[in-house]
């Protein structure tokens, strides 16, 4: 890598400071006050007091399927009619290798332009490996600008003797180089079984794995308790993350403690998907309706590294969503009664954390993905979202946006 020394100059930090932010060879090397003589004649870029974060990440999004509103509609608005049209859709070969390419492109360019600097997809693999290397091609096009990591997600049964063909479509996944093992525990006939399979597979790989957990608000439905158990017990040492988890927020104040100690325990990461859930989940309880969140306090306070993410966008899961962690971040503070900086952190920090990504947390030593924002504070950036940003990564300048507002007034 060539080496390159980059100031950014003239950057408020969220605790207020203003500062210059020094990088060399993509790490922080020095956040000191502005305007040293020595750093003047160094390249860089003058922020004139703009926000500078630690750059976003998407823990979870599914690339193959986003910006499909329009071409695969879900009839019934729930994750069943989302689940069949997409199904009816593949198995009908609507998304060509081209196809795929080019969204997963895009979908990646829009979150790069938010500030995202890093994306986990989870990407469908039932039907065969076409999705998979077309995510592939795509996450090559964004070498040096993203990390891309790809989870295989597999179909439901994964177990029992009509689950064969899935168990070997995983298997021809991660023969093309699947990052990690997906899965979703609560929709197979035997979800401590498929948890126990993933997890077999995972460490005959030496990857990671990471779950569609309790995607329902049946609060009778519990795996994430079978894979803490199951993690725990089997000593598994890569990775381990579960989305959704929906049905925990369903759960007693105690058997959330319970639970969330177990998780705790088993250093497994819990990512709250606000977006898909708040539009999936609870179209059949008009009084009172559920927001299908986790517990994501309880979570928290156990310890558990808890992240968010935005799931998908303009498909048939989820017709909206912009691509821009900062949405995610204000619903984890309107639906998720989380603060400011705690959200952001859960799509910045933490979201890196759990996709074992090096710190980002402005201090030196540190890797310089970093996002500016014209924002006066954490709080507005999030309330306001405005599309005013620069995005570095590794101390190089790999994105930006100009928001230009006017009012004409008249007379
Ligand atoms: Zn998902």
């Amino acid at each position: 890598m060539e080496t390159t020394e980059f100031v950014l100059r003239d950057a408020k930090l969220a605790d207020g400071r203003v500062v210059d932010i020094h990088t060399f060879d993509g790490l922080v090397t020095e956040v000191r006050k502005p305007g040293s003589p020595l750093h003047t004649c160094l390249p860089g870029v003058d922020l004139e007091r703009w926000l500078v974060l630690p750059a976003m990440a998407e823990p979870h999004a599914h690339l193959d399927k986003a910006l499909t509103a329009e071409s695969v509609p879900n009839l019934t608005g729930d994750l069943r009619g989302a689940i069949d049209s997409w199904m009816s859709a593949s198995s009908a070969g609507r998304f060509s290798y081209q196809d795929t390419t080019e969204r997963a492109t895009r979908a990646m360019e829009l979150l790069l332009l938010h500030g995202a600097t890093a994306v986990r997809t989870h990407v469908n693999v039932s039907s065969g490996i076409q999705s998979i290397r077309a995510v592939r091609e795509a996450a090559l096009r964004m070498n040096g600008l993203m990390d891309v990591q790809i989870v295989a997600l597999t179909s439901n049964p994964m177990t029992g003797p009509e689950g064969k063909g899935n168990r070997a479509a995983l298997a021809a996944a991660i023969e093309v180089g699947a990052d990690l093992v997906g899965g979703c525990p609560h929709l197979d006939p035997d979800g401590p079984g498929l948890i126990s399979h993933a997890l077999e597979v995972a460490t005959e790989a030496g990857i990671g794995v990471d779950l569609h957990v309790d995607e329902a608000l049946d609060p009778s439905v519990l795996t994430l308790r079978d894979l803490a158990r199951q993690v725990i017990s089997s000593g598994f040492g890569n990775g381990v993350s579960a989305g959704h988890c929906v049905t925990l927020g369903l759960q007693s104040p105690e058997v959330q403690a319970e639970v969330a100690a177990l998780v705790a325990e088993a250093g497994i990461s819990v990512f709250p998907l606000p977006q898909t859930n708040l539009f999936l989940q609870g179209r059949d309880s008009p009084t009172a309706t559920p927001r299908g969140l986790t517990a994501t306090t309880a979570l928290r306070e156990a310890g558990v590294l808890v992240a968010a993410g935005a799931d998908n966008v303009q498909d048939p899961f989820n017709l909206v969503g912009r691509s821009d962690p900062l949405e995610t971040a204000a619903l984890m503070v309107m639906a998720g009664h989380q603060t400011p900086d705690d959200s952001y952190s859960m799509v910045s920090t933490n979201a890196r954390r759990a996709l074992d990504l090096p710190e980002s947390s402005i201090r030196p030593g540190d890797v310089a993905d970093l996002v500016a924002i014209d924002a006066p504070s954490v709080r507005a950036a999030i309330a306001d979202a405005p599309m005013s940003r620069r995005v570095f990564r590794r101390g190089v300048l790999v994105a930006s946006a100009d928001q230009d507002l006017r009012i004409h007034r008249t007379g």
